[in-house]
Parts: structure tokens; sequence; C-alpha cells
């Protein structure tokens, strides 16, 4: 019935992992992918799918972790994309919001990540804080290697950005930050966004929806967001979340 389509479940601020998923699976959420943020949970992540069923996973270096990869760090993380259950390059992306100072280190690792995408064909989840107009243009510049799509995660920009994300063949994931009272720009990407460009996503353990805004965020949390969506877009709540079903096995496409 549901997939959070962006979670990091090795995160210390959760509770005990079995309780996590006890709590998801008991409200529909049947799949939860698991960010990567670096070459050791990326390592993490592929212990924590082998053990539980529901868990699938993404390989890939977080903007803040990709000041000092190596070459051989992504040989690595490449290597880790061809497990059974990986089914994308993530999280990567730009992210000028904690440290501006590495602009162009960020790009170039990128855009080999965006390489390693490619290779296994496989689409990626992509994080862009306080840097839409280098998302744009790095994406636009790289069309040919994001040809297996993607997801723009934790999508907060307006609808002529969401306009551009959709020109490009990807898709917006919608998660807790669509739900807050200060989230004006929603109303009018859902009103452009078709639902079949949707996915939705937890990223937690942050960013709960309301009204748990401020507390720890888990994969449980997704029926909230899905029904924000249908009530945003007057439609039926069974039919989004069928629709958004399907979309993410869409996108991601070794989930089923
Ligand atoms: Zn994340």
């Amino acid at each position: 019935m549901y997939i959070d389509t962006h979670a990091h479940l090795l995160d210390k601020k959760l509770p005990k992992i079995e309780e996590v998923i006890g709590n998801y699976l008991s409200v529909g959420v049947e799949k939860v992918i698991n960010m990567a943020c670096c070459l050791e949970t990326a390592r993490e992540c592929v212990k924590m799918a082998e053990k539980y069923e529901s868990v699938y996973f993404g390989s890939g270096i977080h903007p803040q972790d990709i000041k000092d990869v190596t070459d051989k760090d992504l040989e690595e993380i490449a290597k880790i994309a061809t497990h059974e259950k990986c089914v994308c390059i993530g999280e990567i992306g730009l992210d000028y919001y904690w440290d501006k100072s590495y602009k162009e280190i960020q790009k170039e690792k990128l855009i080999k990540e965006l390489e390693i995408a490619k290779a296994l064909k496989l689409p990626f989840s992509f994080h862009s804080r306080e840097a839409t107009l280098d998302t744009l243009t790095l994406l636009k510049d790289n069309r040919e290697k994001i040809e297996f799509g993607g997801v723009l995660h934790c999508f907060s920009g307006s609808k002529d950005t969401a306009r551009e994300v959709l020109n490009l063949g990807l898709k917006l994931g919608l998660g807790g930050t669509a739900t807050f009272k200060n989230a004006k720009y929603i109303k009018e990407v859902l009103d452009y966004a078709p639902l079949d460009s949707i996915v939705v996503e937890t990223d937690c353990p942050y960013l709960a929806p309301e009204p748990f805004r401020g507390s720890v965020n888990e994969p449980k949390n997704i029926p909230i967001i899905v029904r924000f969506i249908a009530s945003q877009k007057n439609t039926d709540e069974i039919e989004v979340a069928k629709l958004i079903y399907k979309n993410s096995c869409e996108v991601f496409k070794k989930l089923v």
C-alpha cells in the first residue's frame, strides 16, 4: 500500500530497528528505501537490507560527506550498488547550506555518482539544499547521465522549479515539510504537478509531518503525507496511495 522512498534507518535517534519496522508494517508501509550518506553507512545498509525483507537501500555519498571521497571510494559505492536490494544511487546532490567552500568539488564528484547511476541503469535520490539553480543547471548539462530517472527528494521548491524537474523526467519526493503550516509553495506545486509525478518519503528521523513536527520521524508516518496530498488534490486517499505506490515502483525498478 505504501513505500517510504527515502529514510535513514541507521540513525541512532530512531527506536530499535525491530520496533521501527513493526510500526511501519502495521500501518501498511510495505517497503522502505534506506539511504546511505557515506561509504560506511552504505556498507551498513547492505547488512540491514539482507536482514530485513522490507528494507531496500540506496548507495551513494551525501554532498556533506563528499569532500575527501576518492575514486576508490566511489568504486566501492558502485560495487555495493550492484546488490540485488540496492534500488538507487543515493543520497547524492548539492548542499550549499552547511558549507559553500567546496561547491566545485561537490559538482565534480556528483557527476561521477551520476555516471555510476547510468552505468548500472539505476535512478538516483537527489538532495538539493540552497542549490536550486546549480542543481537544475547540472542536471540539464548531464541529461545523458540521468536517463534512468530519479527523485528530487524533500522537494520544497516553487511551481516553476517543479516544472523544470518534471521536464527532466524526474519525480518530486514529498515528505513532512509539505505538511508544515508555512509551506505556502506546496499548494501551488500540488495544483500543478500531476499525481503520477509524485513519490513520498519521510527522510526519517528528521522532518516529521504535522501534527508531529519536531518529534522523531519514522516510516510509519507515510500515510499522513499521502492523506495530506489526497486532501490537497481533493481525491480519494486510497486511490492516491495506489498511484503513488505505482510511481515508486516505476522509478525504483528493483523494488519489484
Ligand atoms: Zn536524506
